[in-house]
């Protein structure tokens, strides 16, 4: 799908679990509107997690099912566990001129780039390995075997960190929130996003 100047902004953030994306959208949607996509997934729910809000929590066999009637828009397995994105969402959303913001990992990340070649990719990157494994202990909701994993998997997500458009350090979470939202900003601003309101001003600078 090609952008245009109708069209809304997409955004693929990713980082590696644990980083804070969660926390960073939280305190972003007070400042920017944007919508969020709520993904699918079959990992268990965490407690203070809620169905329908953070994820559509559901069973191998419902995913199995989505991915056969093509409502999945990309999915990967992560940590043993399906996570998709459903696809109707962010379609309608983005025909309508909004800015959508996915939270997914960097191989559903590439995928995306791919089937929106408009999109705009932002890596948040944790201060260091360290402040992320303490972040990750910090969280107690994985067992050790979990985080082990989880930090394998960071290790190996940071390796594509320069592949996105833009790279957001989450040390302090405020500058963080700022940086995203100065990205989604000046993206709005490009000229390429701006055709139609042009169009206006010089229809009327015309009349
Ligand atoms: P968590 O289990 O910590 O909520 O998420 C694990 C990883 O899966 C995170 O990097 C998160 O961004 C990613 N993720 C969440 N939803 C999706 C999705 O719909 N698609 C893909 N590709 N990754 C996702």
């Amino acid at each position: 799908m090609s952008g245009n100047a109708n069209r809304g902004l997409l955004i693929v953030l990713s980082a590696p679990s644990g980083c804070g994306k969660d926390t960073v959208l939280a305190e972003l949607q007070k400042k920017i509107p944007f919508k969020r996509s709520v993904s699918m997934t079959t990992r268990p729910i965490r407690p203070g997690e809620q169905d329908g809000v953070d994820y559509y929590f559901v069973t191998d066999a419902y995913f199995e099912k989505m991915l056969r009637e093509d409502k999945i828009l990309e999915h990967t397995i992560y940590s043993g566990h399906y996570y998709g994105t459903p696809r109707t969402a962010v379609d309608d959303w983005l025909a309508a001129g909004e800015t959508v913001v996915l939270k997914i990992e960097v191989e559903g990340g590439g995928n995306v780039r791919r089937l929106y070649p408009d999109s705009v990719g932002v890596f948040l990157v944790p201060p260091s390995m360290q402040a992320l494994e303490k972040r990750l202990r910090a969280r107690s909701s994985e067992s050790e075997e979990e985080i082990q994993s989880r930090m394998t998997i960071a290790r190996n997500e940071m390796r594509f960190a320069m592949q996105y458009d833009y790279i957001v350090v989450n040390d302090r979470l405020e500058d963080a929130v700022d940086d995203v939202c100065a990205v989604i900003r000046a993206e709005k601003c490009k000229s390429s996003r701006c055709g139609n309101q042009i169009s206006e001003v010089n229809h009327y600078a015309e009349s």
